[in-house]
């Protein structure tokens, strides 16, 4: 089951509409070159988890590509709605779920003269995918696939987009297909000069754990640097914060593929999904962690 909201000025509480009808026009450039901008966040136990960081990100998006959107009060009054419609329309009863809330920002229909109107902007709320849920479990298998760009190019080449959610998300989905055709199941890309970048829809984390010279261990939780374009994830923030309040040193890449070899826990970590162990690498098992999992599952389940 899905909820359908479109922010539209002229319904302050956001517009109610069929996600089964046609909605969009098929001329918005949303649809014809995916130009548009999106945020995908968790609801669950009546909240929209980092809500306010997804906000922000959606504002940086809409600065990056030159989009206009809504306030964040509209997002916020939008997405009131169709959480409340979602709960009106579950079954009774039903369990403790998991389910997805959509942004969605398009730049709308070109002229004859090359001048927008306004794109369409909505919430959605649906089911989490069960993919994401098993993989917590059962962690992933991820092939290294090389993005083929440098980790300068974010700098050099700002029409990139690099570090903006936009929607032309093809090649990561493209790069999901190949890791599943090879018998994987996610990504992690890389840079043309050999550095560790993201998931297709997840920031990568690697953990290490240490003994200081007065015996204590210490445990460091690093991430791939922002400078090499990739986009800053809510979860990893999340974690980040979560992490240095338990006392964990962190760390911001340059990270290797050979860092990841020689860590002992590598994760996938998004949103939805939430975090997900990598269990090899190109078909070779890695290390992993449960002790290290579950400290960071506890961190996760902490985010509000
Ligand atoms: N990197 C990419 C390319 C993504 O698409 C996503 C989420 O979909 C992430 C990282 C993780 O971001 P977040 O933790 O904010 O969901």
């Amino acid at each position: 089951m899905t909820v359908l909201v479109f922010v539209d000025p002229a319904h302050p509480g956001g517009r109610v509409a069929d996600p089964d009808a046609p909605q969009l026009s098929v001329l918005d450039a949303g649809v014809t070159r995916g130009d548009g901008i999106f945020e995908s966040a968790l609801y669950t136990g009546g909240r929209v988890r980092k809500l306010e960081m997804h906000l922000s990100r959606m504002a940086v998006s809409a600065q990056v590509t030159d989009l206009i959107i809504p306030s964040a009060g509209a997002w916020r009054a939008a997405i009131a709605t169709a959480v409340s419609q979602y709960d009106a329309a579950a079954s009774p009863g039903a369990g403790p779920s998991e389910s997805v809330v959509k942004l969605i920002a398009t730049r709308g229909a070109e002229s004859a003269d090359g001048v927008h109107d306004y794109g369409s902007a909505w919430v959605t709320v649906s089911p989490a995918p069960e993919l994401g849920l098993r993989q917590r479990e059962t962690g992933v298998d991820v092939l290294l696939l090389d993005r083929g760009y440098d980790s300068t190019v974010a700098e050099r080449a700002p029409w990139l987009l690099m570090g903006a959610k936009t929607l032309s998300y093809a090649v990561n989905m493209a790069a999901i297909r190949h890791a599943k055709r090879n018998g994987a199941d996610d990504v992690i890309f890389t840079s043309s000069d050999g550095r560790v970048l993201e998931g297709p829809t997840s920031t990568v984390l690697l953990a290490t754990r240490e003994t200081d010279a007065d015996g204590h261990e210490v445990k460091r939780l690093v991430t791939p640097t922002l400078e090499t374009g990739i986009l800053p994830g809510t979860t990893q923030g999340a974690i980040f914060a979560a992490a240095k309040s338990a006392g964990w040193e962190l760390g911001y890449g340059p990270v290797e593929p050979r860092h990841l070899r020689e860590a002992a826990g590598v994760w996938l970590v998004s949103s939805v999904r939430l975090l997900a162990p990598v269990n090899s690498l190109d078909g070779e098992a890695i290390s992993t962690d449960a002790e290290l999992t579950a400290d960071l599952s506890a961190m996760v389940d902490s985010i509000n």
